[in-house]
């Protein structure tokens, strides 16, 4: 059975206070039974936040990692260091890092890689933008992002890993993908798995949608088949509706 999880990625927002009472509202609720839930801070409020969320059942997440274990890598973070931290999650290939950052699927292959060998659990963003979509290319344009995201992985390695389909179109636009748009994704993603590797990995693989996931419309997409939480932005900088959607 997949446990559902709802993970929130602040993204460049809240200064130190703001972080660690968002990380302590979200901890005192005692979390949601049945739900995993992980609150993904920018990468200097890590340790303020893991001090915030303590024994409570909120798990915290970076943002990003490096793909190599130390060395001359001015600005970057490893996933050891992450580990050190008390981290158990990171996000790879955020579109805007794939937008902003020239982040491609090689290189969120090798950071994939890293994270794995150091036991975090890695969510890999794919999606389509809005050309896309409208050329129909939005099934290829996923596998491509999925063949060369896990290039390499083995099949343990993948059932470890979970994914998020993030179509760009929806993400902080207030824009969401219908519920049988993203299931129509979902299903395509993990029909994807079970040509790559084998039915159990597809069937355990955890599929997150993100874009503009609110309290209102959380229901109806993860009454999907093939949706098994959600990647949340805007929506996770409130307590409240962190845990509206969670609910
Ligand atoms: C995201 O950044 O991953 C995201 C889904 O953002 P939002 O919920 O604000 O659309």
């Amino acid at each position: 059975m997949r446990i559902p999880l709802i993970a929130g990625n602040w993204k460049m927002n809240l200064h130190l206070k703001e972080a660690q009472a968002l990380a302590s509202e979200i901890a005192g609720s005692g979390g949601v039974a049945g739900t995993e839930l992980v609150v993904c801070p920018p990468a200097v409020y890590l340790s303020a936040v893991i001090q915030s969320v303590g024994r409570s059942p909120i798990a915290v997440g970076a943002q990003n990692c490096w793909s190599e274990s130390n060395g001359a890598f001015t600005g970057e973070i490893s996933t050891s260091m992450l580990i050190d931290l008390g981290c158990e999650y990171v996000i790879l290939g955020h579109s805007e890092r794939r937008q902003l950052m020239d982040e491609t699927d090689q290189s969120v292959n090798g950071k994939l890689k890293a994270a794995l060998r150091a036991r975090l659990i890695p969510i890999v963003c794919v999606g389509e933008t809005l050309e896309q979509r409208e050329a129909e290319e939005t099934s290829q344009v996923v596998r491509t992002q999925m063949k060369g995201s896990l290039a390499g992985i083995t099949s343990e390695q993948a059932a470890n890993t979970v994914i998020a389909y993030e179509p760009v179109w929806a993400i902080g636009t207030g824009r969401t993908a219908t519920p049988g748009q993203a299931q129509e994704v979902h299903a395509d993603l993990r029909k994807w798995l079970a040509e790559q590797y084998n039915p159990t990995v597809s069937g355990t693989i955890r599929i997150l949608y993100g874009g503009s996931v609110k309290p209102d419309n959380a229901a109806e997409l993860m009454g999907q088949a093939d949706i098994d939480g959600a990647l949340v932005g805007g929506a996770s900088l409130k307590a409240d509706s962190f845990l509206g959607i969670a609910r």
